[in-house]
């Protein structure tokens, strides 16, 4: 037992180590401290201790300030195992070892002269260790003389021991920590070094889009000061399509934990940007707000690579002069179509077009004018196509355009492409104001259809530049169509245009008149029907030429010519009085004359200069008509109706009128179909309908009179089914208006 001397000298001794270790002296002063402390309690100069501190499998020189240096300088860094005197052996097992003789025990075999050299002959080893049980090193107390260790021995090294190693463990975790703070400064200054130079910024959101933190040099790529946007939400900064894709990207990178790679465009500081972002969800960013997560979200600004890229491609498939497409991308696009025409989704035609004398003016005038006459060329050509055509230019003067339709059918196909054509000849046919003159050139057109052949792209634009040297050959303000059968059709359309309208001042068009007879055989009316008596080919049907007149724009000249024979004539009955008062003539409308907004007033003009009113004609329409555009047709039909005009509607029976709509529209009459007549006598087909059509006009109000009245049998039961008027071959076929006269006054004299 220690005895309160002892006692209390130990408590002081603690007292006056621990407070070494709070102040954090060095570890050697503080074990220093422990070694003449505790030899001061023992008391006795035959003692002397030793602190040994491990390192690997090294012991290494702690502290012994009473032990000779020589002797600590021999024992430092001696390596621990089984039998090395009592430290390194302590410190190998791990338990205590208390020599009291060295010179005679095992242990000491080897290092006994050492010590007994420095007159040391007992030795009391503790290992020392950490609050963790690892061994730190050894505290010993060595006697001059053989010397077993007391209780109080023992309790005082067991203290000492444990105060060595506070000293030790403390020492270790501050140079950890100072260690650790080093590397943390070290880390801080390269990130600071790293973000002061970065291009990019990197931004720390939280998961709802706070911004936390902005790092980065260029704020000029912040869309507002970072001042202004710390704390706040995304989507109080940022336009709202771009902050949703943004929120979007985020809410991925949280849920997948996998970084997102995306790009955005915004106008920042310096401008519209085109920028990368990643995004990446990191745990922990703020230790405070452990349960709120985080992005870093990393801004590249890649508006100058975007546009590289576009240079790269306009280089690649544009022509820089006149900035169209160039030939590689007209190909591409071209084979595109071909394939899509295979499967039969697309169709299209393909104009090659050549200017007519460019090398001319190239050569003689210089390229500078060559050029700007190309880009004018270009521009000319643009408005002229839909957006959905390509036109390219891929040549000196040869430009290509492609046009991609729905239309199945190869005649539409046809049509729409040499109406193209003609449009484009028609804009060349302005001259071309170029600095130093005014210029005329011609263009050369080649088409060719592209409508499920396999062909490639080069064939098919081959084919059109043939075409294209047909067109040349004739002369150039022209085109031609690589298909022959393409090409007849054309030539006879075009054929037939030209005749019109030579025809048409050669006074060839003349209107025929069908008398429209009433029940007791009088003439109520007459339809006027269009012919064309042409001085070589005799009488030409009106199947054969209205549909061209339409297409061609001429169909009004002849609405013309119908409507001035027909008031003509109207006039000549009631000079001769051989008409009452109800006679009227029908006239056709087709569908091209009834939506031109100007039908009303040039029918009224024509009219009141023959002095008739309106109700005198009556507009035939066809029930398909009707159909096409309900409401302008109801707008239209009402205006004409207010101003007097009377409604048959034309070949009735063949559409899919039904009686709910039919009375939404101002009709006055409804002319049964040829086809129905035609079958009414056989008894089978038709009648039904035939009834059905009489009751309903009955219900709404309308006349009744049915067409292509062959025989009396037909006329007959008409009248019985109580249809009172009727036009046909039976009565009278057409006739010119001086026949109709003569038939007239001879029906009357009879
Ligand atoms: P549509 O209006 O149905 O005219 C009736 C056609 O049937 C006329 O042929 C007429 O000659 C013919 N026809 C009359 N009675 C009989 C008969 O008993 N039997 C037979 N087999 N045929 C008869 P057309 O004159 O050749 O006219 C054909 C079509 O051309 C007309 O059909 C009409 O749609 C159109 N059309 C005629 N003239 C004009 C016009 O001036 N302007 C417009 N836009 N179209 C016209
Ligand atoms: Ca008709
Ligand atoms: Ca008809």
């Amino acid at each position: 037992m220690m005895d309160s001397k002892q006692l209390s000298a130990l408590l002081e001794a603690q007292q006056e180590v621990i407070s070494k270790i709070a102040l954090a002296q060095p570890l050697s002063a503080c074990l220093e401290s422990i070694c003449r402390l505790i030899e001061k309690i023992l008391d006795d100069p035959q003692a002397k201790s030793s602190i040994l501190l491990l390192d690997g499998n090294q012991l290494r020189h702690g502290a012994a300030p009473s032990l000779p240096d020589d002797y600590c300088a021999a024992v430092d860094g001696v390596q621990i195992g089984p039998c090395v005197g009592s430290c390194g052996t302590a410190v190998f097992r791990k338990e205590r070892v208390v020599v009291t003789d060295l010179e005679h025990d095992p242990l000491w075999a080897d290092y006994k002269d050492l010590a007994l050299s420095f007159a040391l002959r007992a030795c009391w080893s503790n290992p020392i260790f950490s609050s963790a049980g690892e061994v730190l090193g050894s505290f010993a107390i060595y006697y001059l003389e053989p010397c077993t260790p007391s209780d109080v021995h023992i309790e005082l090294i067991n203290r000492f021991t444990h105060l060595s190693s506070l000293a030790i463990e403390k020492s270790l975790s501050s140079r950890r920590e100072a260690e650790l703070t080093s590397r943390l400064r070290h880390g801080i200054e390269k990130f600071a070094a790293f973000t002061s130079v970065m291009p990019d910024l990197a931004l720390i959101l939280a998961e709802d889009g706070t911004y936390v933190d902005v790092y980065g040099a260029d704020e000029s790529l912040l869309y507002q000061p970072i001042k202004s946007i710390l704390g706040k939400k995304i989507t109080d900064i940022l336009p709202a399509v771009s902050s949703r894709a943004v929120m979007d990207v985020i809410a991925k990178a949280i849920a997948t934990n996998e970084v997102q790679v995306f790009e955005y465009e915004l106008d920042v500081a310096k401008g519209e940007c085109t920028f990368e972002g990643r995004i990446t969800a990191i745990n922990h960013y703020l230790p405070e707000e452990p349960d709120v997560r985080h992005v870093l979200w990393m801004a590249r600004d890649i508006t100058g690579r975007k546009s590289a890229e576009k240079q790269i491609e306009m280089l690649a498939f544009f022509d820089p002069l006149t900035s169209l497409p160039n030939r590689r991308y007209l190909i591409e696009r071209l084979q595109w179509l071909i394939d899509k025409a295979q499967r039969n989704k697309l169709s299209g035609a393909l104009l090659y077009l050549d200017l007519d004398d460019f090398k001319r003016i190239n050569d003689s005038l210089g390229h500078s004018v060559g050029d700007e006459l190309l880009v004018n060329v270009a521009q000319r050509l643009k408005p002229v196509l839909r957006t959905s055509d390509t036109i390219a230019r891929i040549g000196g003067d040869e430009f290509v355009i492609i046009l991609e339709t729905l239309e199945k059918d190869i005649d539409t196909l046809s049509e729409e492409a040499s109406q193209v054509a003609q449009k484009i000849i028609e804009a060349f046919s302005k001259t071309f104001d170029i600095k130093n003159g005014k210029y005329k050139i011609g263009v050369s057109i080649g088409i060719s259809v592209i409508h499920g052949e396999d062909i490639t792209a080069d064939e098919a634009l081959k084919r059109a530049d043939t075409a294209m040297y047909r067109s040349k050959n004739v002369g150039g303000s022209h085109f031609t169509f690589f298909d022959p059968a393409l090409q007849r059709i054309l030539d006879h359309r075009l054929e037939i245009e030209q005749g019109i309208i030579q025809s048409i001042k050669d006074n060839q068009f003349c209107a025929y008149f069908q008398p429209q007879m009433g029940p007791d055989n009088e003439v109520i009316g007459a339809e006027a029907l269009i012919r064309w008596l042409h001085p070589k080919k005799g009488v030409i049907s009106p199947l054969d030429f209205i549909p061209v007149a339409e297409q061609f724009g001429l169909i009004t000249r002849l609405q013309d010519i119908v409507l001035r024979e027909s008031c003509a004539l109207i006039n000549l009955l009631i000079e001769n009085e051989l008409v009452d008062d109800s006679f009227s003539v029908a006239i056709n409308i087709s569908g091209s004359q009834f939506s031109n907004p100007s039908l009303q007033q040039d029918l009224l003009d024509t009219i009141r200069e023959y002095k008739l009113s309106p109700g005198r004609i009556k507009l035939e329409i066809t029930e398909s008509m009707l159909i096409d555009n309900i409401d302008l047709t109801v707008k239209q039909m009402i205006e004409l109706k207010s101003s007097g005009f009377r409604f048959s509607i034309d070949d009735f029976g063949t559409g899919y009128s039904s009686l709910t709509y039919l009375q939404t529209f101002p009709i006055d009459e409804l002319k049964i179909d040829k086809s129905f007549v035609d079958n009414i006598h056989t008894g089978e087909v038709g009648s039904g309908i035939v009834d059905a059509i009489i009751a309903m006009s009955r219900h709404l109000n309308f006349n009744v009179i049915a067409e292509g009245v062959e025989h009396k049998e037909q006329a007959d039961i008409l009248l019985t089914r109580n249809v009172k008027a009727m036009q046909g071959y039976y009565f009278a076929r057409p006739m010119p208006a001086d026949i109709f006269v003569n038939w007239l006054r001879q029906l009357q004299t009879l």
